[in-house]
């Protein structure tokens, strides 16, 4: 398999205002020296709850927010130290897809104004040829081609997240970042989407990274799954592995709470005892230990490891391999 992105050690700390006359170094640890990489053609999922960084680790790798440190390779380059005019044509390979696609489309543009844009930028068609490209655009997310002279608020939310994944087709993207692209829209509607989503992939070879607090959704999706808590990855492994044997206590956790299809596979509830920490101090060691219904003495003073237990299926826990199933 190819790995066509690498994360390594990828770090994103934003300053902490409010605190910055008493505190002049706090900082919120958003992300916090994450390495991961993803296989051309693949969709991995990036999951935990709201405020784990993985919308952050997503506006890193494009450079939206510029990162704090590390690497993040792509086809073996680092796009961290490219200029400004590499980043954009490198634009054109990295395509990102978000939650509200009425947010991300101008309203006061039609259909064929946003798609010309966007081929306009990256330079991608020829002119005379932009008008068939648009039809061609339409037909591959299922939209009429009427749809040109409309305007954003004249669709569906499913049709504007369509419309959203036009665009970002519209100029050859190799890899495709979906941030919650399918969490506003009804149950029905989301499963049109994804489905449409792993049609574009094969036909275009695309690889997804597909960030999402879903469970239902990601497991729908996903290739490989990995799990996010407080900044750190805990938990990554191929999708059934990570659903039928999760290794990670908070990994268990998220999953014991979502309706499996086979009632005999149902796990016991795990409740978890109090909030997520703040990031701007997190606890040390195990940064999961002060919810940990299993921690030991060495979870408060060493950070564990991602470590491989089986065949690609990474954890970090210090005693993953004793806990109960
Ligand atoms: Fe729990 Fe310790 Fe494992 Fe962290 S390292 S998940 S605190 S048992
Ligand atoms: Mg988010």
């Amino acid at each position: 398999k190819n790995i066509i992105l690498q994360v390594d050690r990828l770090k994103q700390y934003f300053p902490v205002k409010k605190d910055s006359i008493f505190k002049p170094k706090a900082y919120v640890k958003a992300v916090d020296d994450i390495s991961f990489e993803l296989f051309e053609g693949e969709t991995l999922s990036i999951v935990g709850e709201s405020g784990c960084g993985k919308s952050t680790t997503g506006r890193a790798i494009l450079r939206l927010d510029e990162p704090t440190d590390g690497k993040v390779l792509y086809m073996g380059k680092n796009i961290l130290t490219l200029n400004k005019k590499d980043m954009r044509k490198l634009r054109g390979d990295l395509q990102v897809i978000f939650q509200d696609p009425f947010a991300s489309l101008n309203p006061r543009q039609m259909v064929k104004q946003i798609l010309n844009e966007a081929m306009a930028i990256q330079n991608v068609v020829e002119k005379s040829r932009r008008k068939e490209r648009m039809l061609e655009l339409l037909g591959y997310v299922g939209l009429p081609p009427e749809a040109l002279d409309r305007y954003p608020h004249e669709f569906s939310g499913g049709q504007r997240q369509r419309i959203g994944i036009a665009r970002a087709l519209a100029v050859n993207p190799k890899l495709i970042i979906c941030d919650e692209a399918v969490s506003a829209l009804d149950v029905s509607i989301q499963a049109q989407i994804l489905n449409l989503l792993k049609k574009l992939q094969k036909q275009f070879k695309l690889t997804f990274l597909f960030i999402s607090h879903d469970l239902s959704v990601v497991r729908h999706i996903s290739d490989r799954v990995m799990v996010m808590y407080l900044g750190k990855v805990v938990e990554i492994a191929e999708k059934k592995e990570m659903f039928d044997s999760p290794l990670h206590p908070y990994t268990k956790a998220l999953l014991s709470s979502i309706p499996v299809p086979d009632p005999t596979l149902k796990r016991d509830r795990v409740i978890l005892k109090g909030d997520v920490p703040s990031p701007i101090d997190p606890p040390g060691g195990c940064r999961f230990h002060t919810r940990c219904p299993f921690a030991v003495e060495k979870c408060k003073q060493e950070e564990p490891p991602l470590r491989e237990l089986v065949n690609n299926h990474f954890v970090s826990c210090h005693i993953a391999e004793t806990l109960p199933v």
